[in-house]
Formats: C-alpha cells, structure tokens, sequence
C-alpha cells in the first residue's frame, strides 16, 4: 500500500504541474472562454494555439488528467495483484501490521487482494514458515483423520462412538490448523479482514483443547461416565469463555501477547483436575502405564514450551533481525503445536488399543 500510495501521489503531483502550467501561460482560461463563444476572434485565435502539438498534451483537462492518473494506478494495483511486491522493513509498516518488533525486516506490505495473499505463500517472506507450518500439518492431520475414520469397526470395542469421540480431537486439529495458516495467509490483506482471521485463529486454538479431552477424558474415565460427564462440560465452557473473550479486539493487540498465551495455557491446564484425578484413582504406576499420562504430560511440556517462546518472543528478542525469515518464535509455536497434538493422538491411540485389548468390561475400582 505504501509504494501504491506513492505511486498515485506522484501521479497527482504531475497532474497538479500540468494544470498549473497551463494556468500560468493562460492556456486554460482561454479555452474557457472560447467554449463559452463570447468573441470570434477569440475562437480563431483559440483554433490556432489548439493546432499546436504541445497543446494536446499541456491542454489535457482536468478530468482527462484524472482519468490517466486512475489508469497509471490501476496498471499499479493489478502489478500488485499479479505478485510484483517486495517486502519492506518492519518500521514503515502500518500500526495494524506491526506485531513483533524484533522481526526488522521481511514483512509483506498491506495486500487488498485475496489473490495476492495467497499467491504470496509461495514467496519468502515473514509469515511463510508460519503458514506453511500448520498448512503442511493441517494436511497432516486431515489425511491420519481419514485414516482413522476409515479403520475397521474391529478394531474397535464401540465403533461408532469411538470414531465420533477420536473425531472430535480431529475436528479440533484441523480448524485450528486450517484457521491458523488461513489468518497468516491474509493477514496483511487488510485491518478488517485481519481483525476477522485473528479471531478466527485464537477460537482455532481453543477448539484444538476442547476437541483434545473429549477422546482423552472419554478412555481414561471409561469406567466412570459421571466425572467424565462433569469434566466434559467444564472444559467446554471454559472453552467457550475462551472464544467469547478472543472475539474482543484488544485481544490481538500485540499487549495482550502474555495475556493470550496465559487464556490458552490455562485452558489447557484444567487438565490438570481430572489428570490428578486419574492419578489418585488408578495409582501412579497404571496412571502412567496403561493410562499414558506420560504422552500427556509430554504434550503439556511441548505446548507450554510453545506458548513460553511466543510470548516472550524467543530467540529473536536475543538477535533482532537474525530470525525475520526463519526460527522466529511464531514458526517455533507452531511446530510445537502440531508436536504436541500428534504426541496427544499417539497417547490417545494408545489409550483406545488398551481399552480395545481390554474390552468394553470395567473392574470394580477404577475409572479406566
Ligand atoms: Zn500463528
């Protein structure tokens, strides 16, 4: 937008010469008054001046003037939409695309075209190891979702239920990670558009934990539906809560970073009532056994770690302008999300090949 912006003010000040010339040698207001067709003389002497090769380019009017200067910056913006942009330093960024200060150099300048923004994927700027991490994941998990939903009901103690519960953690993945890549694709498009795709992608991440505990707190509570029930629904309405407050425009702003780190990590660690839960119930040694509470405290570690270096902004708060491209901490979040989700669905897997071996039976004590 910036080198648009220019563009059509040097068009306009060239327009602006023009006219003023013309004023200056008297041309235009003797044209005026030939249109007008007061004096005859005036008319052939009009005729004369206007046979002149200079006069049809210095007697352009106003509004021809205009016309050419519309052309010149439509010719300029569908440059723009065809991909002809380079990216500019962070400091002539406008306010609504400056994130992350230590980030010098690299940025895509304002995009108003959905056509750029996504041809803009395949060029190397800022938030091309942003998009491509959790669009390569999103393919992921959409593939190892089709995978699992086409398995056979034999593998299965209640197929139906269990595709829909283990669903659910993949309904979860993939809006997430599809909002994710979708928000930092066209991010630059415009403050509206940026405004709408931010919101989209913090519910992304609370969708990801509401869809995670649904299989988690259906296997491990197997044995006992109630608390399963209860925990269900907490989750899901501090989920929502989540949701609710990221739809408030202070959420994005880049203030709040330590704030939304700290919503999503907390959302996350009501985990940490049925998982203490589990623990006293089926005792440390089952807990981590047969219960994968291990997986689970892996994944808390690489989601936390994840959530740490974004708001912090680590490595490149330590070596600003060194990590514009690569290794900022935005990319490093993201590939510890799509970690942290895969481990969740290796420790949930787990979790439903025991209950399969195991059968749809319970003891007598114990919630798995
Ligand atoms: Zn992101």
């Amino acid at each position: 937008m910036s080198p648009g912006t220019a563009s059509g003010t040097s068009d306009s000040r060239s327009s602006e010469s023009c006219s003023g010339s013309n004023t200056r040698n008297g041309t235009v207001p003797a044209r005026r008054t030939a249109h007008n067709g007061d004096s005859k003389e005036r008319k052939e002497g009009e005729e004369e001046e206007e046979k002149s090769p200079d006069e049809g380019f210095m007697g352009m009017t106003p509004l021809l003037q205009a016309h050419h200067a519309m052309e010149k910056m439509e010719e300029f913006v569908h440059k723009m939409w065809e991909g002809r942009w380079r990216v500019i330093p962070h400091d002539v960024l406008p306010d609504w695309l400056k994130d992350n200060d230590f980030l010098l150099h690299g940025h895509r300048p304002p995009m108003p075209s959905f056509r750029a923004c996504f041809k803009s994927i395949f060029r190397i700027h800022t938030e091309t190891g942003n998009i491509w991490t959790h669009l390569l994941g999103c393919l992921f998990f959409l593939c190892l979702g089709i995978f699992y939903m086409f398995r056979p009901n034999m593998s299965f103690v209640a197929p139906f239920q269990e595709k829909i519960v283990i669903g659910m953690f993949f309904l979860g993945a993939i809006l997430c990670l599809s909002f994710s890549w979708l928000f930092h694709t066209v991010y630059c498009h415009s403050e509206g558009v940026s405004r709408v795709f931010s919101k989209l992608d913090y519910s992304g991440i609370a969708f990801l934990i509401m869809g995670s505990f649904v299989p988690w707190l259906y296997y491990s509570f197997y044995c006992s539906p109630q608390p399963c029930f209860i925990y269900l629904i907490v989750v899901c309405v501090l989920g929502l809560a989540a949701i609710t407050v990221s739809q408030c425009d202070f959420f994005a702003t880049p203030q709040y970073r330590g704030v939304r780190a700290g919503v999503f990590v907390g959302l996350g660690l009501s985990g940490v009532v049925p998982s203490l839960h589990f623990v006293i119930t089926e005792g440390f040694l089952r807990a981590t056994t047969m219960g994968q509470m291990g997986w689970l405290f892996l994944m808390a570690v690489l989601y936390i770690t994840g959530a740490c270096l974004y708001a912090a902004r680590i490595p490149e708060r330590f070596f600003p302008g060194k990590c514009d491209i690569w290794f900022h901490s935005h990319q490093l979040f993201h590939i510890l999300v799509v970690a942290g989700a895969f481990v969740h669905f290796h420790g949930v897997s787990n979790l439903q090949e025991f209950r399969y071996t195991a059968g749809g039976g319970c003891a007598e004590d114990g919630a798995l």
